[in-house]
Order: C-alpha cells, then structure tokens, then sequence
C-alpha cells in the first residue's frame, strides 16, 4: 500500500490548473520538463502534452499539414511577445489576443497554437478551419486530452477573444468529459467543485479498459493535507485547479 500525502502545493500543478486573468501561476512558478513536439521542432511542450500531441498528429495522417506555431514560453518570452503586440497591435488588440505575461497557458507548457500549413502563418492569429485535416483533428482532440480553450461564444468566461488555433491539453479523461458536457475549463472544475467531493464522486465508467475511474474536488482552502492510501485494486492521479482545490481520480480496477 502506498501512502500519498497533498498538500497545497498540489493546488498549483498538474494538467487541469486554471491560468487566467483571475489565476496567475503560482509565485515562483517552474515549468516542468519540456520537450520538442516534433524531432527537431523548436516548439516545446510539457512532455505528456508532447506525446499524446504526437501520437493525436499521427492518428491523423496530417502529413505536416498541421503546424505547431507556438507551444511553451518562457515568462521573458511572453513579456516579449506582449511588449511586441502591444507596439505593433495596440492595446485592444493586444489584451484580446495576448495574455499578461504569468497569466498565459503557453508559460505552463499545456497549450499550443496550431495552424493549417500555409507559405505564411501569423504567429499570434494562426488559421486553423474547421474543415479538412483541422476540422478531423477537432474531432478527435478530446480523446487526446486538447480542448479547444477559448471557444467562440465564452469569451465573457474565459476574459479572452475567441481562439479557434489554441489548444490546452487537459488529459484524455477530463477532455472527453468536458467535449460531452459542452464545458470549458472553468466550468468544468466548478462543476466539480460545487457537485462532488471525495464521498461523493462523479462516476466516469470505462470498462473497456478494465477500470473505472470517479473523479472529485478536494477544497484545500484551510487544510494543510489530504491523505490518500492506495491498494492493489486502486490507485490515484490528481491534478490542482490553481484557484484551491485539488482534483482527485481514482482509478478502480474491474473486479472478477
Ligand atoms: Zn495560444
């Protein structure tokens, strides 16, 4: 049996941590390990993202005719990148499309901008349809576990324009959730964060791979851990929501 110990910490970490206007990363925040998506791209990716980015890619055939524009940056590269828009863009231009540097998802390595390949690609508006080898990879993104983050129609939500070319990966379980229920990233873990709670789970059943898997929030506002005990039949992953909470799998093994 393995004893895992949370602590807040965990808040700040892990595929499903909101990074927005409201929720900057965490002070002293440090990226994980990145990895080119591609052999030889310069875009990075944190390393799962990278993967399941890859192995999507493939799956598709896209032949190139996706283009990874831009993935992680660093905190100076998004400075860069805002001090850049703003003098060539202006300011509403720039607050549309162009996070604050520490409020930006490509400084957590879980985002990328794609484009449909073209002889010119704009770097911060790339043009990625929803039809064609685009509209294929939309399709089968969430079993990935990418979202499209900032869909048309939420931008009152999100506090950011419509960016059909931005993907987050979230992992394949919230992603597929999140792609049935319709919701976006701050919905979803307020969906959890007002339904569920470890004694309560959200069941997701998935028996063809053997085990079924019961999501909940955990409030760690006033708590200094939370201890979970694994067994043979059970294990956990988690991910922090960045604004308190820790959202908990269990993942059970089939029985019989
Ligand atoms: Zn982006």
């Amino acid at each position: 049996m393995r004893k895992i110990r949370l602590t807040w910490e965990d808040t700040q970490k892990g595929p499903l941590i909101l990074v927005t206007p409201d929720h900057p990363l965490s002070e002293g925040w440090k990226p994980g390990r990145m990895v080119p998506v591609m052999d030889g791209s310069p875009v990075l990716l944190e390393k799962r993202a990278a993967e399941m980015l890859g192995r999507l890619l493939k799956d598709l055939k896209s032949n190139g005719q996706i283009v990874p524009v831009s993935g992680f940056r660093s905190h100076e590269e998004q400075i860069r990148i805002w001090e850049d828009t703003l003098q060539k863009e202006g300011e509403q231009f720039t607050r549309t499309y162009v996070a604050k540097p520490g409020h930006s998802e490509h400084e957590s390595g879980l985002a990328i901008d794609l484009a449909e390949k073209r002889d010119e690609i704009d770097f911060i508006r790339p043009d990625f349809p929803g039809d064609g080898v685009c509209g294929l990879f939309r399709k089968k993104a969430a079993g990935y576990g990418f979202v499209e983050r900032y869909p048309a129609g939420k931008e009152a939500m999100t506090g950011i324009g419509a960016e059909p070319w931005h993907f987050r990966y979230v992992g394949p379980v919230h992603g597929r959730f999140m792609e049935q229920e319709g919701m976006i990233l701050e919905e979803y873990i307020a969906f959890l964060k007002e339904n569920t709670s470890p004694d309560h789970p959200y069941c997701q059943i998935r028996w063809e791979e053997g085990t079924c898997v019961e999501i909940s929030y955990v409030d760690m506002r006033g708590k200094d851990e939370w201890l979970l005990t694994e067994t043979e039949r059970e294990h956990f992953s988690w991910s922090g929501s960045n604004e308190g909470g820790i959202v908990l799998c269990r993942h059970r093994k089939r029985h019989g």
